[in-house]
């Protein structure tokens, strides 16, 4: 059974339409990035997911049964954009009360320990930084140790550092077996921290796969270098090859698995290959143009 579905789910508020006609299956275990542009209706789709707003067409489930029912068993624990912490209470007190309300809660020194609060745990809330505030928000949305978890933009407010310990920190709760959806609009995050990058523009989906697929879905990768006056025949059966470029004795190739097409430059062919330039090799390319052909 999939652990997210959303089928042909329409969301309207008036006249905006937030979510445009999304359908979408997650396994169970699966890290999935949302990954879109401000506007794009991660935030709705999340709330969608969590119960918190209905769609005003098509169904959304979650463990085939409704989000309510999911959300009233403790299955789910979502991290959002918004939300204050109680500012008197200390980091444990405030994770440890939480926990407990939940029937089956993690640790609290596993909590603690997956957030990297440890060494904050006596810490007023009102006494943290951004980014520490967004992880004690991390332990919050895992303390009641839901097989689902919701990250709405997590990693806004931290630093470099922060947020290399948040990742490993999901990274860790995700090995369980359990299912991630994060919200992003950071390629980087999408590309490193999932296994599927689903890309939403405008409400609808424009893009499904890994981030390696996106990228040679969208063909923008190339492999340029000097040819001089050397013969060009052939180079465009080398693998992975799309198209060929010649100009100003140079050759662009265009390809869709870069890795092969140099190993096959190299070894296949008998060129002198100088001045070798990779570009395109990137997910911002290809969010760019998904985004905006949809
Ligand atoms: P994202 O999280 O990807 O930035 P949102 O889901 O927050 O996108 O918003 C999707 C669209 O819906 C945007 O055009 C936004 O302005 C609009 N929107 C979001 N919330 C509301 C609301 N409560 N009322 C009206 N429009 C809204
Ligand atoms: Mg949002």
């Amino acid at each position: 059974m999939n652990a997210i579905t959303f089928d042909r789910v329409s969301k309207h508020y008036g006249d905006v339409l937030a979510v445009n006609d999304l359908s979408l299956a997650v396994e169970p275990g699966s890290t999935v990035a949302l990954l879109g542009p401000n506007g794009a209706g991660k935030s709705t789709s999340i709330s969608l997911l969590l119960g918190l707003l209905r769609p005003t067409s098509g169904r959304v489930s979650v463990h085939g049964r409704t989000p309510d029912e999911v959300v009233r068993d403790g299955e789910m624990g979502a991290m959002l954009q918004q939300g204050a912490l109680i500012p008197e209470l200390s980091v444990k007190e405030l994770v440890d009360l939480v926990r407990r309300l939940y029937p089956r809660p993690l640790p609290l020194d596993e909590v603690l320990e997956l957030a990297d609060l440890t060494g904050l745990a006596g810490r007023r809330a009102n006494k943290l930084s951004g980014g520490q505030a967004q992880r004690v928000r991390f332990a919050l949305a895992i303390a009641g140790a839901p097989k689902i978890l919701l990250l709405d933009e997590p990693t806004a407010a931290m630093d470099v550092e922060s947020r290399l310990r948040f990742w490993a920190g999901m990274h860790d709760y995700a090995a369980g077996g359990r299912t991630v959806l994060f919200a992003t609009h950071y390629l980087e995050e999408a590309d490193a921290h999932a296994d599927r990058v689903v890309v939403i523009a405008r409400g609808r989906l424009a893009a499904d796969g890994t981030a390696a697929e996106i990228k040679a879905g969208v063909g923008g990768q190339t492999v340029r270098f000097a040819l001089g006056g050397q013969p060009s025949a052939g180079l465009d059966r080398l693998p992975g090859v799309t198209a060929v470029e010649i100009a100003d004795g140079a050759v662009t190739l265009h390809t869709a698995d870069p890795d092969a097409t140099l190993a096959a430059l190299y070894r296949g062919t008998t060129l002198d290959v100088r001045h070798v330039q990779l570009s395109g090799a990137d997910l911002e390319a290809a969010f760019l143009a998904l985004t905006r052909e949809s």
